[in-house]
């Protein structure tokens, strides 16, 4: 089940577009596509993440509410680009500069 778009929150990956929305048959979308890979079929799942689906300011925002976490807070890659090996990476990376600017804030 190949995924095209993750969300990432501190706790990790909290929302996936893949099979499950781009094969979809029922019509009820709550992905971070914003539905525009629901029941597309997986060659255009992958065309529309490369376009942007899933990655602007509104479709994070949308997703956030919706689920309940600040979109400030959340992190979106398209998994299609960016493969999840290099994706842990660069969290990794990120939780490491976080902790780091904790540090200096510190009192
Ligand atoms: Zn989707």
């Amino acid at each position: 089940m190949t995924t095209v778009i993750a969300v990432y929150s501190a706790q990790g990956c909290i929302g996936r577009c893949d099979a499950n929305c781009y094969n979809a048959a029922k019509i009820d979308c709550d992905c971070i596509c914003g539905g525009r890979n629901h029941g597309v079929g997986h060659e255009r799942a992958i065309e529309n993440a490369r376009n942007g689906a899933g990655l602007s300011k509104q479709d994070v925002e949308r997703f956030a509410r919706f689920h309940g976490y600040q979109a400030a807070d959340l992190k979106v890659y398209n998994t299609v680009a960016t493969p999840l090996r290099k994706i842990r990476r660069l969290r990794a990376k990120e939780k490491r500069r976080e902790e780091w600017r904790k540090l200096l804030e510190a009192p």
